[in-house]
């Protein structure tokens, strides 16, 4: 079965360690697009050279260049055999974009994985993580842009597609063994 899950949850809540967990056990093509932008800024690509300020600042990736960047990603080989999309749609109207794209596949998504963590441990977290857009002020206003724009795409999916919401404190292997109990009972709404 080509499973198709969206992992959901606040920068920080661990979304791309379990969607790359998740990904492998259900053999499922992980697309990550904050992975694909950072790679595309590494190799200096006109994609990377495009988007470094906006990344940078902690700010979103125009919807347009979003959308074309996971179509294209949707049509690869691996992606026919089921995927997991990280940290897209951010918007809804990259959720709205992403409804269209799979409708005229003639597919849907079967899941939508809900990572829950709140604020303070989010900060707390990406401290310690250090990444180079990891500054204090960029971190709380990644964390803001999430509750502003993206918190309410959940909205789009609500009664749409299952729901499969999960408490994201805790070590990394019980967060996986929830999220995989979640997407494996029968009825979860
Ligand atoms: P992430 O690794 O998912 O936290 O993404 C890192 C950064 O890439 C974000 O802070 C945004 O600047 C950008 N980005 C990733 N995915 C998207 C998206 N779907 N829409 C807009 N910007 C994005």
């Amino acid at each position: 079965m080509a499973e198709k899950l969206l992992i959901f949850g606040p920068p920080g809540s661990g979304k791309g360690t379990q969607a790359a967990i998740i990904g492998q056990s259900r053999q499922l093509a992980h697309v990550s697009t904050g992975d694909m932008l950072r790679a595309a800024m590494a190799a200096g690509t006109e994609l990377g050279k495009r988007v470094k300020d906006v990344v940078d600042r902690g700010d979103l990736v125009t919807d347009d260049l979003m959308l074309a960047l996971v179509e294209d990603r949707l049509e690869q080989a691996d992606a026919k055999g089921g995927f997991l999309l990280d940290g897209f749609p951010r918007t809804l109207a990259q959720a709205e974009g992403l409804a269209r794209v799979l409708t005229k596949a003639g597919t849907h998504l079967d899941a939508v994985i809900i990572l829950d963590v709140d604020d303070d441990e989010l900060v707390k977290r990406a401290m310690a993580r250090g990444r180079a857009d990891d500054s204090e002020k960029t971190v709380q206003h990644r964390l803001d842009v999430y509750r502003g724009q993206t918190e309410p795409v959940l909205g789009f999916f609500e009664g749409k597609v299952r729901f499969c919401r999960v408490d994201g404190v805790g070590n990394i292997e019980e967060i996986t063994e929830r999220i995989e109990r979640g997407l494996d009972a029968e009825h979860q709404y």
